[in-house]
Formats: structure tokens, sequence, C-alpha cells
């Protein structure tokens, strides 16, 4: 979740200039078994190297001439505003090119587009952009690209404990309407995030005590692959049954546009805290991951670690230019005597091997938004843009990690310090079996399978290199890539996932490591929906 913000000041300008001169930037090499021969992505020769992109085909007069009668504002590539709307928020990709810029201001408005885009009959392909803060930059894949920011409605229901969000709401905008009336949701920490969050998960520090963010999904308003509203809840039947169980999971432009979501908050915490703790050495956060395993894993919250101790556990290696070589922190829901309570049991066990904190910091919070700020920054902050890649594992439990593989990862982890200029970490957030994440939801099976998990990592890269460095792209990928295996040999034959929200476009068996056992049935509901494809990317399901 924690990005890991080494100073890389200078190689991120540097970076930055680099990528926004790139012309046509797409989808790397990996992508290839899966997409080479459709009409849709194709390889960009002319480009230094083999990147994907969107055919060159420009939109057909039939499809603009619909487009201009729908009443949504189109941005075109010779409008001054484009450059502004087409520019991915990972910098590495660049500004991509989609033929239109879609700004609706109304689910008709929407309704109207997707049916100029269906009469196409698949050639023309659509992508609903929320946050733009997809990994992979795959919101601006489509031929015709929607932008959200007329449609950023946030309607809090204090009566019936429900949140109406439009399709372009983002998270700190979202968090601050519902803190001001006393609610709250789980959810990660970047203001910036857009509505695909809760469509693929959602985890933050109140997961463990509430879920994900998708667990609170009471309905959402679906524009189809034909053209039609649809409004899906728990009781629907029949397709719109098939979507409310695809969507919660898989519904990142698959099945459709969600263009308004409802969640059923819950009752902001009266007291928080918010805790940081930095290890100096790789030895000692290796016992560090090992406490966290062992308390984590208890199914008593009295000798364990109850739900309200929301943690992450962030390795970035020593001399990287952060504190320490590990932090532990989060967020408590609940007083610091309490939260002192349940650090006492981490320290003791560390102490008792040697190990203590270098850093430490708690701070007690009356006020949730307040919380959510000293955690998350200014909650209305823009967007910010950065060179970044990552790859994710979820384990399916019982990890196993021992002395001996946990220090495994540390290594691997100090391999990677400042490889190509990037800055580089491995985080640990918690789940386990006393875990609101890990729990059966509460309105309804879904297709998001991710339930079991003791450890949720990310291993991220900061200032990662641009695909115009192949050379220094394959090392870096190299590294990082070693982190993770590091991390999987702790069990090798374990049944490890990957998160559909971290999307890794470098994953070659994505489509199992983000749906597992479902993949079968997203599959037949994705052809049986949107048997023309319109709604796609290179991970989309179509691919998988
Ligand atoms: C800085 C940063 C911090 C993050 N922190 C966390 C974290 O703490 N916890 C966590 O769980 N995740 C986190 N994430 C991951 C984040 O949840 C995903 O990247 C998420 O997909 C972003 O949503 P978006 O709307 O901003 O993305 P977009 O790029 O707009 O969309 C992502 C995908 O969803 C599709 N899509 C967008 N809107 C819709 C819609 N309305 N209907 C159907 N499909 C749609 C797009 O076409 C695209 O394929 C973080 C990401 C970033 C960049």
């Amino acid at each position: 979740m924690t990005r890991n913000f080494i100073s890389q000041g200078l190689i991120f300008l540097a970076i930055t200039l680099l990528v926004t001169q790139q012309v046509a930037v797409a989808y790397p090499l990996e992508s290839l078994d899966s997409v080479v021969g459709r009409s849709d992505f194709s390889i960009d020769q002319t480009s230094s190297s083999p990147f994907f992109s969107r055919s060159k085909r420009s939109l057909s007069s039939s499809v603009k001439s619909c487009l201009s009668k729908t009443g949504a504002k189109l941005t075109y590539p010779s409008n001054s505003t484009y450059d502004n709307l087409a520019k991915a928020e990972n910098t590495n990709y660049g500004i991509l090119h989609p033929d239109v810029i879609v700004s609706p201001s109304s689910t008709q408005q929407v309704a109207a587009t997707v049916k100029c885009v269906a009469a196409d009959n698949g050639n023309t392909k659509f992508s609903p952009r929320g946050g733009g803060h997809g990994y992979a930059a795959y919101s601006l894949a489509g031929n015709v690209v929607m932008d959200f920011s007329n449609m950023t409605n946030i309607v809090v229901n204090s009566s019936t404990k429900q949140v109406v969000t439009g399709a372009g709401a983002t998270l700190g905008p979202l968090a601050k309407a519902m803190g001001q009336q006393g609610f709250a949701l789980p959810h990660g920490t970047c203001p910036q995030v857009g509505s695909a969050h809760g469509l693929g998960g959602g985890w933050g520090y109140a997961s463990r005590k509430w879920g994900w963010m998708m667990d609170h999904i009471v309905a959402l308003e679906l524009v189809d692959a034909n053209g039609n509203i649809r409004t899906l809840t728990q009781q629907s039947t029949g397709s719109d049954a098939d979507l409310w169980w695809a969507l919660r999971g898989a519904g990142s432009n698959n099945f459709g546009v969600v263009t308004h979501f409802t969640y059923a908050m819950e009752q902001a915490p009266p007291l928080t805290t918010n805790y940081n703790h930095v290890y100096g050495s790789n030895a000692d956060c290796a016992k560090v991951l090992l406490v966290l395993q062992d308390l984590g894993s208890k199914t008593d919250a009295n000798s364990g670690l109850p739900s309200e101790f929301g943690a992450e556990l962030l390795m970035y290696g020593e001399n990287s230019g952060d504190d320490g070589a590990c932090s532990l922190s989060g967020q408590f829901l609940g007083s610091k005597t309490s939260y002192q309570r349940t650090m006492k049991k981490i320290n003791s066990a560390l102490s008792a091997q040697g190990v203590t904190a270098t850093k430490v910091s708690a701070q007690e919070f009356n006020n949730w938004v307040d919380a959510l700020t000293n955690i998350m920054g200014n909650l209305d902050q823009p967007k910010v843009y950065e060179p970044y890649y990552a790859q994710s594992i979820m384990d399916d439990g019982t990890p196993g990690y021992t002395a001996s593989s946990a220090k495994a990862i540390t290594d691997a982890m100090q391999a990677a310090v400042g490889v190509e200029g990037s800055g580089n970490s491995i985080s640990f957030d918690l789940n386990g079996p006393l875990s609101a994440t890990n729990a059966n939801p509460a309105y309804g099976a879904m297709s998001f399978n991710h339930r079991n998990s003791l450890f949720f990592s990310q291993i991220y890269s900061y200032a990662f290199p641009g695909f115009n460095d192949p050379s220094a792209r394959s090392d870096a990928l190299q590294k990082i890539s070693a982190i993770t295996q590091a991390t999987r040999n702790a069990k090798p034959n374990g049944d490890w996932h990957a998160y559909q929200n971290y999307i890794d476009p470098e994953l070659k068996n994505f489509g199992t490591a983000y749906y597992g056992n479902n993949l079968n049935r997203l599959k037949s509901i994705k052809s049986t929906s949107d048997p023309k494809t319109i709604f796609d990317f290179p991970q989309g399901l179509a691919h998988a």
C-alpha cells in the first residue's frame, strides 16, 4: 500500500523529461502471447523497443457522427486539453493516444456513447477512466476513452448509512465527505485513486476491521455492452445476478461501465491511533516479519492481534536513503492505550530476541478525517505523476516464513536497493484469521477470491526505468522479480495469488493469478455479456 519515497528527485525529473518526449508508448512485450494477431492492439514497429500500441486506425465517420449527438463533451487530439487528459499517471507510459476522449455528465450520456461504440461491431474499443491510477495505464487503452471528471458526485445519506458515488469520485473527497458526517469505509491511502479501486478489492489499514472496500458495495449502476442501464444488487436474478457476482472482483472494464456505486458505510471510530516503528537492520526486519506471522496467525484476539490493528511491514533494505531497513506502520482503530496494549505483544516478542525499534511514533486522533489526512495527506490534492512498476503476491494463509526464508527475502530486497536509480520495497500488509478481509462478504458471493491470506505483499519500484531504456528496465525487473520469487520460495507449492488492483503487465498467467478458480465462469460471463469485446484492454478477460 505504502510507497517508498526514497529521495529520487533528480532521477525522477530526468525520467519524467525522457518519458514525456515519447510519442507512442503502450504495452510491454510480455503480453505478446495473448495479444498478438488481434486488430485492436498491435506491436508499434516505429518505437525503439517493441511496445504494444492501439491500432492506428482512426474512428469511423459513423462513430464520430454518433458521438457528436450524445451530448457528452468530446476531446479530439487536435484540442488543446487533449494531452492533459491522455497523460498516464504512471509516467513510464507517457501520453497515450486514444482517438477521442468523451466526458459525459449523466448516465444517459454514457449509455448513448456505449451505443455508438457498440454499433461498430467490436472494431472500436472502449475504456472508462476513473481516477486514472491503474498501474499500467489500461484506462487509456481504448480508441474511445471515457473521462468521468464531470461525474464526481458523492451523496452521503446518514439515515440509510449509505453513500452513492459517481464514477469520477476519488478516495480523498469521498473519505472527507463521509468523515464529516461521522462515517467511513475501508480503502487505500492515495486520495486520487478512483472508482476502479472498489471493483478490484480496495485495501487499507481499516480493512482488518471492515474488509475490502468492495465488500461494502450494495448496488451498482451499470451501462452494459448494448448501452442498456442496469441496476445490480444482491437481489438481482438471471444475467443481472451473474454480473453482480462478476463485477465485484473483475469489474474493471470487462463487462461494462459502472456509472454509480452505492456503499454501506461504517461508523467512523471516535478515536484512532496512527503509528510508525522503524527497525535498523535487515536481520531485525526478518525477525519482525516472523513475529507478525506468529501473532497475526492467532485466532484469538487476546493472545494475537485484534482486527482494530491495521499494519504494514515495509522492507526497503539498509542504506536505501530511508530510515533504517524497514518500518512497521499503520492505524489502530481505537485509543492510544488500546494500541499500546497490542503493540506490547509485538515489542515483547521482539525484545526477547534483542530487537528494538530505532524510532517510534504514535499519535491519537479524535477526528477520523484528521487521522486519515495524517496518513493520506491533503484529501483534495491533485494527481501526482510518477514512473513506477509493481508486482504483488498474496499467500494462502500459511506462508510458513522461517528464519532462513525471511533472510532470503531481505537479501533479495537488499540486492535491489538503488538498482538503476530506482527506489524499491516489499510490503507485508497484515490480514490473517481475525481479519474481515478473509470473512464471507455481507452482500453475496462475488468473483473476488482472495479470502485466505495472512500477508498481502506489494513489491514496488519507484523511479522504475522507462521502456526507452530496455537494458536498465530488464536489470531492474530482474531484481524486483527476485524479491517476489524469494517470497514465494518460502512455500514453493503454496496457493499464491496476485492482486488485480496492482495490475502487472509483466504477469504471464494473470487470469488465474487474479481470479483463481473463478476464471472460467468469468470468461463465460464475459463472452455472453460482451460478445464483441468492446470493453477491452491487454489484461482483459478476453485475453486471459
Ligand atoms: C498511488 C497509488 C496508491 C494506491 N494505493 C492503494 C492502496 O492503498 N490499496 C489498494 O487496494 N490499492 C491501491 N492502489 C491501486 C488502485 O486500487 C488501483 O490501481 C485501481 O484500479 C485504481 O483505480 P482508478 O479508478 O484510479 O484507475 P483507472 O486507471 O481509472 O482504472 C483502472 C481500470 O479500471 C477500469 N475502470 C475505471 N473506471 C471504471 C468504471 N467506472 N467501470 C468499469 N471499469 C472502470 C479502467 O478502464 C481500467 O481498466 C493504488 C494505486 C496507486 C497508483
